[in-house]
């Protein structure tokens, strides 16, 4: 397919990226990249790279992935509790200043012959190109002004975030909450520079209101850092900030928004990055995803004959993906919004499990493999035995759905139940369908639960709903005091294992 002029709306990692792939794979069209900022006032802290990411930026394109690996800053993750400390070795993590990643991007794309105009805001109006690339963020206007065409869908989560830094490296990625007069925080810290971390933190709806934070960001202008909530938390991460300070860029609190649109292509326009779909930033995943977007766009582009049938490509690959993990992002977003519960019951090692585990990603035996001690420690709190009690990753599965429970004159031998329990006066049987764990409709269902012994949740076989039945599980154990079990298909031993040792229910019933 002959393009003479492509334009690209947007300078953040995927406009950037893209303009550079589609210049190399078209040497004879004019790429113009239209980008509002200017270089140096470039907004934000540090975003990481998971290995994956790595090797799929490393097959597109060799050079611009080794320099971006070598302006990154390797670590390894961790959580804290108090005093309590895992750390997990895990390789190929990798983090890297926004700025720094931009300021490499925007070399790549400019040895490559696109032509950059920064400080130049524009509309997709204002463009003349045969093909217009959308990546103008999660604030696209593309996505407003050709709504009816992109059929947008944007879900605000219930917890409230803040974006923030401190001048020094962590030793490692760290997962630490805290405890004030007026409730949780928790931060999410990674270094990605010698003398530089992120620092996200996040906290729910009435803490935020009663440490009068509802208040700073009022009164905060959009241009400016909300100081106050800044030495608030300075003062409350003081431990895991090491006595250093925390700095804003425009930091203020935030509820994050999950975008998804009815299709991202429309006339010779397509959306690409937050501008098409957003995911929780707890999975660290907006800039792979937005990157990866590139890839696929470009190689559509390079095998298709038309325009239009290179964009139809380009969704119908690219979709699966991104559904995937902003399903597992949803997931992990809830998990999160509802750390606070979970800090008071468990022990750390515990605790990193449930992390682990949390949005059907990885089991139990995949993390036991990778990191053994932490997951032997947590499967010892669960189970209440020493950690040398417990058995190899081979055999965890059946070993953790083999663990007796007892509670008040109730033994159970195993931790599956027979259906027939659903039978018993004292367990009430509850249809949870497609009710997400968390939302108002879960808080109906919930307050009007009559009061029982165990109660046992069934629902739809596929896998989503039935990740979903364990969440709604662990609310209600939570809200409840009761024994929760829940019902799901034989062959999903797996996924029993990993809700039973992160205490997302107590027993489980399978069915065949
Ligand atoms: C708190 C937080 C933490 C995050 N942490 C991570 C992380 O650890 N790892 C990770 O991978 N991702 C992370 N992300 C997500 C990441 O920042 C974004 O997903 C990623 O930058 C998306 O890239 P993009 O190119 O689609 O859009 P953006 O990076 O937002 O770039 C869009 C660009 O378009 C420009 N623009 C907009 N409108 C116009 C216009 N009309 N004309 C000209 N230019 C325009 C903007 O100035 C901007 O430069 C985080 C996000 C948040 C909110």
């Amino acid at each position: 397919m002959m393009l003479k002029t492509i334009a690209v709306l947007g300078g953040g990692p995927g406009g950037l990226y893209a303009a550079r792939l589609l210049k190399l794979s078209h040497p004879e069209a004019q790429v113009t990249l239209y980008e509002q900022g200017v270089p140096e006032k470039t907004f934000g802290f540090g975003v990481g790279l998971a290995s994956r990411t790595q090797r799929n930026l490393r097959l597109a394109d060799t050079a611009s992935l080794d320099a971006i690996v070598a302006a990154s800053h390797p670590h390894d993750m961790s959580m804290r509790v108090g005093d309590q400390h895992v750390q997990l070795a895990h390789g190929e993590l990798l983090a890297i200043g926004r700025a720094t990643l931009l300021g490499v991007l925007q070399r790549f794309a400019q040895d490559a012959g696109v032509q950059l105009r920064f400080d130049e805001r524009r509309s997709v109006g204002d463009l003349d190109a045969d093909l217009i690339v959308a990546a103008d963020g999660i604030n696209s206007t593309t996505r407003t002004e050709l709504a009816d065409d992109f059929k947008p869908d944007i879900a605000e989560g219930r917890g409230l975030y803040l974006w923030c830094g401190t001048e020094f490296a962590l030793p490692s990625a760290v997962f630490t909450p805290v405890t004030t007069e007026h409730g949780s925080f928790v931060a999410h810290a990674y270094p990605y520079a010698s003398d530089r971390s992120t620092f996200l933190i996040e906290t729910d709806e009435s803490t935020w209101r009663r440490a009068g934070f509802e208040d700073t960001t009022r009164d905060t202008p959009a241009t400016q850092t909300d100081q106050a909530s800044l030495d608030y938390l300075q003062d409350a991460f003081s431990d895991a900030l090491h006595g250093h300070r925390l700095i804003g860029n425009r930091t203020r609190w935030m509820r994050f928004r999950t975008v998804h649109c009815g299709t991202w292509h429309t006339g010779n326009v397509v959306l690409l990055g937050d501008a098409a779909h957003t995911a929780h930033y707890s999975i660290g995943s907006g800039t792979k995803l937005a990157m990866e977007d590139a890839i696929v766009l470009d190689r559509a582009i390079t095998a298709a004959d038309t325009l239009d049938e290179a964009l139809d490509a380009y969704e119908q690959d690219r979709r699966p993906a991104v559904d995937h993990l902003q399903s597992i992002a949803l997931r992990s977003m809830l998990w999160w919004d509802s750390f606070p519960d979970r800090m008071t019951t468990m022990p750390v090692e515990q605790l990193m499990l449930a992390y682990m585990t949390r949005a059907g990603k990885v089991t139990v035996e995949r993390f036991a493999d990778s990191a053994p001690h932490v997951a032997r420690r947590g499967v010892a709190a669960y189970a209440a035995v020493r950690e040398d009690d417990v058995p190899p990753s081979g055999d965890l599965v059946d070993w953790i759905l083999g663990r007796p429970l007892i509670r008040g004159s109730r033994r159970f031998d195993g931790r599956v139940v027979p259906h027939e329990i659903g039978a018993e006066p004292t367990v009430h049987r509850v249809d949870v369908g497609a009710t997400a764990a968390w939302g108002d409709d879960a808080d109906r269902v919930i307050s009007e639960l009559p009061p029982a012994e165990i109660y046992l949740l069934v629902g739809p076989a596929d896998r989503e709903s039935l990740l979903n039945r364990f969440d709604f599980a662990e609310r209600l154990r939570h809200a409840t005091g009761a024994l929760v079990a829940v019902d799901l298909p034989a062959d999903r031993r797996a996924d029993a294992a990993a809700a039973l040792v992160s205490e997302r229910a107590d027993l489980v019933t399978f069915t065949d």
